[in-house]
């Protein structure tokens, strides 16, 4: 059978079988989907055989583009050893190289890592880990989280908890677990509410959980370092777990390894996730301090065991290419792309949009930005609109509510910024003039 064919075609195989995320299925085919074939490097070819820039870094997991030689190769190299063992009582020679190299360069003591597929679940073991561990201490009462408004943690029961309303998932309150939230970064004053709960739940709670320097799902809502850094130190103070959630700041997105490291912070629990095998195979991880892992060694079978595992953590063709990854960042230099990228991405958007009638504020840090619109111009949903305008014009753009996001990969041009927000820019245009 040929890959590609009709674009239409495809949308209705898809429809007869598929069940999309976050997507009303009765609304899927009408709303331009793009079915992706194949692509190359920074772009996808869509079954219409139209190519479109991957500007969101297929949902933030996507580092260095698509089809990198290096990983490629990593894949084929380990698929010829083992694709998957597991990791429940045993091991594979691939996870334990990669466990050691990310030893190397977490912003964690003595760091120990439980792999999982999901960021959801990297969150949830995160959790599971510090309630665990006042039991194993034989702390009682420590049985709540500290989270953050806006904060987004996964899908899960557990970090659909943790994380704030929205998305349509107000639906899922009655299963939600309680949790002390203070503001997220979009209130001036949210460290000083977070410290005071800090201090006034501290005998309640057995972490504090947050999304270090950027709040992506919440439309990149943006930390001061600093301020970040005297959370931590606050809930240190006070004897709590410090939970920094890495899933979208990771693996080079903001243009230091992990975004801890520009805070300045050595959190207690770590969660990785998305960019961890540059977007290639569904990985992620919870890395623990020496601390918090001591908490859990005792007799075998015994209760101080952490009774937790996925069938997939671990997978060995994920470690690979996790591991070939790590050395290509360090090796091309991107990181330093990043930051220089992340300076031309700002004050082009600045440029652009800084004082753009439709446009309410600018948000970027590293290669995370978000263009928030004012919907009472255009009319709603005008985020979707201008993004679908975008993809026609061969740019792959998906907002967050009136956000439009711009996620491009680690590896992107100056050129190929450029071109995102002067399509970005015609895509707004156009939508304003037809509301
Ligand atoms: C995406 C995301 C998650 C969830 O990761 P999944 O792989 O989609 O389950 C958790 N935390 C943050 C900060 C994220 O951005």
């Amino acid at each position: 059978m040929p890959t590609t064919g009709k674009h239409e075609e495809w949308v209705t195989r898809d429809q007869a079988v598929l069940w999309h995320g976050f997507t009303q299925m009765a609304a899927f085919a009408t709303s331009e989907p793009l079915v992706v074939e194949r692509a190359e490097g920074r772009e996808l070819v869509g079954v219409d055989g139209k190519r479109y820039f991957d500007a969101i870094s297929s949902l933030w997991v996507t580092t260095l583009g698509h089809r990198h030689p290096d990983l490629d190769q990593a894949l084929v190299n380990q698929i010829a050893k083992v694709a998957h063992s597991t990791m429940l009582g045993n091991s594979n020679t691939a996870t334990i190289e990669l466990a050691e190299a990310l030893a190397q360069r977490v912003p964690v003591d003595g760091p120990h890592f439980l792999f999982a597929s999901d960021g959801a679940s990297a969150v949830e073991q995160a959790l599971k880990i510090a309630f665990q561990y006042w039991v194993n201490l034989g702390v009682e009462g420590r049985h709540s989280y500290l989270a953050l408004g806006d904060a987004y943690h996964g899908d899960t029961v557990g970090s659909l908890s943790l994380g704030a309303k929205g998305f349509g998932t107000e639906i899922f309150d009655p299963l939600r677990f309680p949790v002390v939230r203070t503001p997220g970064y979009a209130d001036p004053r949210w460290l000083s509410k977070a410290v005071s709960a800090v201090r006034e739940h501290a005998g309640g709670l057995a972490a504090v959980v947050f999304e270090p320097l950027v709040q992506g799902a919440a439309g990149m809502l943006v930390a001061d370092p600093p301020d970040v850094a005297r959370l931590v130190a606050e809930a240190k103070e006070a004897g709590l777990i410090v939970v920094a959630d890495e899933v979208a700041t990771g693996f080079g997105r903001t243009g230091e390894l992990f975004a801890s490291e520009l805070c300045g912070i050595r959190p207690d629990i770590m969660c990785l996730g998305k960019g961890i095998t540059g977007g290639y195979l569904p990985m992620s991880a919870t890395v623990a301090s020496a601390t918090v892992y001591e908490a859990f060694l005792g007799e075998d079978l015994g209760p101080r065991t952490f009774y937790h595992g996925h069938s997939y953590g671990g997978n060995a063709l994920a470690s690979a290419v996790a591991l070939a990854h790590l050395r290509v960042i360090d090796r091309d230099g991107v990181l330093e792309n990043v930051r220089n990228r992340a300076l031309e991405l700002a004050s082009l958007l600045s440029e652009r949009f800084g004082s753009h009638e439709a446009v309410r504020e600018v948000r970027s840090r590293g290669l995370m930005a978000g263009v928030e619109l004012d919907p009472s111009l255009g009319g709603a949903p005008l985020g979707r609109r201008v993004c679908a305008s975008a993809v026609r014009r061969g740019v792959l753009l998906r907002p967050l509510g009136d956000v439009v996001v711009l996620m491009p990969p680690l590896t992107t041009t100056s050129e190929e910024l450029e071109h995102v927000v002067d399509v970005l820019a015609d895509s707004l245009s156009e939508v304003l003039v037809q509301p």
